[in-house]
């Protein structure tokens, strides 16, 4: 108990359950906001509101966007035949920074990792198999790995790998049945 009034309380938990955020910081950015404007302190409050309600994955590649497809999806320029997988949308800007891959992506929101209970439904790798049956072939990165960080073109890679090894090819019997 620390003895704070209860509002203060809540503000330090929820504060102190972000990453990294331990309670000595949870108590000095609560403490910065209760000294702060009511402008700025709302202005926090109101863009996590609004990335709560507004924020949601592009129905073709699960890239975050307000719309229902992302400025990439519906992006005509773009190479639909060619896809992208990356881990996390931050890796999809790393390689649109680049400026030069122009064909779509898919972001399977975070990495399969078993001990983590982390399983391929939890991703978005249903999705992919079926973006990849209706044929989108896998970008090659090598072109692009000069421009991305070793980090981020490694990451790229593995995934890449990972997600397209397992895919089985077309079988065309099956859609022959009906
Ligand atoms: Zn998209």
């Amino acid at each position: 108990m620390s003895g704070y009034a209860e509002t203060i309380e809540r503000l330090m938990g929820e504060l102190g359950r972000l990453p990294g955020i331990g309670a000595r910081t949870a108590e000095r950015l609560a403490f910065h906001l209760l000294k702060a404007s009511d402008e700025e302190a709302f202005a926090l409050a109101d863009a996590i509101r609004d990335v709560k309600t507004r924020i949601h994955p592009c129905e073709t590649c699960f890239n975050l966007t307000e719309d229902e497809q992302c400025g990439i999806c519906a992006d005509p320029q773009r190479d639909k035949s060619v896809i992208c997988v990356v881990e996390q949308p931050k890796d999809l800007l790393a390689l649109e920074a680049t400026g030069s891959y122009r064909g779509v992506y898919h972001v399977l929101m975070g990495r399969i990792a078993p001990l983590d209970n982390v399983e391929a439904e939890d991703l978005t790798v249903e999705a992919l198999e079926a973006r990849v049956r209706a044929g989108l072939l896998p970008a090659e990165l090598d072109d692009l790995r000069p421009a991305l960080s070793p980090e981020d073109a490694w990451r790229m890679r593995e995934e890449m790998e990972r997600t397209f090894e397992p895919v089985e090819p077309v079988e065309p019997k099956d859609n022959t049945k009906c």
